[in-house]
């Protein structure tokens, strides 16, 4: 069955756009709209990931190969949504890279790469996608934020910046939207298990042991633990949440 929505008398599919949708969270976010009949782009800069990802999720799965750090290709890629679809119902920014280093060796460029992606990107396509939203008073934006803007974790510190501006921003959108009928929110995910985390504890046993004796749950999360909570913030269950930062983490923020 197709999800259709009537608006100014078109008849239109859902359309969301997941970035970083070829892998770990994204995958399971995208495959959660996916699931839910809509029209899902996912963003990435790896061709063959997009479109084995677009394999796996099937036709409701359209890819585009755009590296987010070019800020100035972000507007025509939206304007080319719009044009195509007429609308767009949700925005989640969850692409991503860390940097793992020591603060004193962190240089300019590596310091400034991680914000591009991490929070600038989301910053333009927030206000290009919003921008399409605001006529028809409807939209949900979604932010992927990380434990990195609660804790005082070392050797991340350009993470860390990007994603405590994730969620100062959650609140700016939020307060400036709402009347617009816009909602926006923010997932903090604990340890999830994705190539991120891998790469993360990869040599690094003591990191691991640390982070699940004070993970009430003793686990690590699965993606379709994040990719349910957004869905539920961007549904209409959600209606009343906005600016708030859901964190999704087996209680490891309130372990001991
Ligand atoms: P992955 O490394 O598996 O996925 C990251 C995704 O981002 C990839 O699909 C990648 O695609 C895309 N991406 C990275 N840089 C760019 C870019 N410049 N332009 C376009 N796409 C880009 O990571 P996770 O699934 O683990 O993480 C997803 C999000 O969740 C991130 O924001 C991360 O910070 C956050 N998070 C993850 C946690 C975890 O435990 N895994 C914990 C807390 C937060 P490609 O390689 O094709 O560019």
């Amino acid at each position: 069955m197709i999800f259709n929505t009537h608006i100014y008398g078109m008849t239109t599919r859902k359309i969301a756009i997941v970035t970083g949708g070829s892998s770990g969270i994204g995958f399971a976010i995208a495959q959660k709209f996916i699931e839910h009949e809509y029209l899902t782009y996912i963003i990435g800069r790896n061709a063959d990931k997009l479109l084995k990802a677009q394999h796996a999720l099937g036709e409701n799965c359209q890819t585009a190969q755009l590296d987010l750090e070019q800020l100035d290709q972000i507007p025509p890629f939206i304007q080319a949504l719009i044009e195509k679809h007429g609308q767009i119902d949700v925005l989640v920014n969850n692409a991503g890279i860390n940097l793992k280093k020591p603060f004193l060796e962190v240089s300019n460029a590596e310091f400034m790469l991680v914000l591009q992606t991490n929070l600038a990107a989301a910053f333009v396509l927030s206000r290009e996608v919003a921008t399409a939203m605001v006529p028809r008073k409807n939209g949900s934006i979604i932010h992927i934020s990380s434990m990195a803007a609660w804790y005082g974790i070392p050797q991340v510190v350009a993470y860390a910046a990007a994603k405590a501006g994730l969620e100062g921003m959650t609140r700016a959108m939020a307060v400036e939207l709402s009347p617009m009928g816009l909602r926006v929110n923010c997932v903090a995910p604990g340890y999830i298990t994705t190539a991120m985390t891998e790469k993360a504890f990869n040599g690094d046993p003591e990191r691991k042991r640390k982070v699940l004796s004070r993970t009430p749950m003793g686990k690590m999360g699965d993606p379709t633990d994040i990719a349910n909570a957004v869905y539920f913030l961007c549904s209409e269950s959600a209606g009343f949440i906005t600016g708030e930062t859901l964190k999704v983490d087996g209680g490891n923020a309130i372990g001991y």
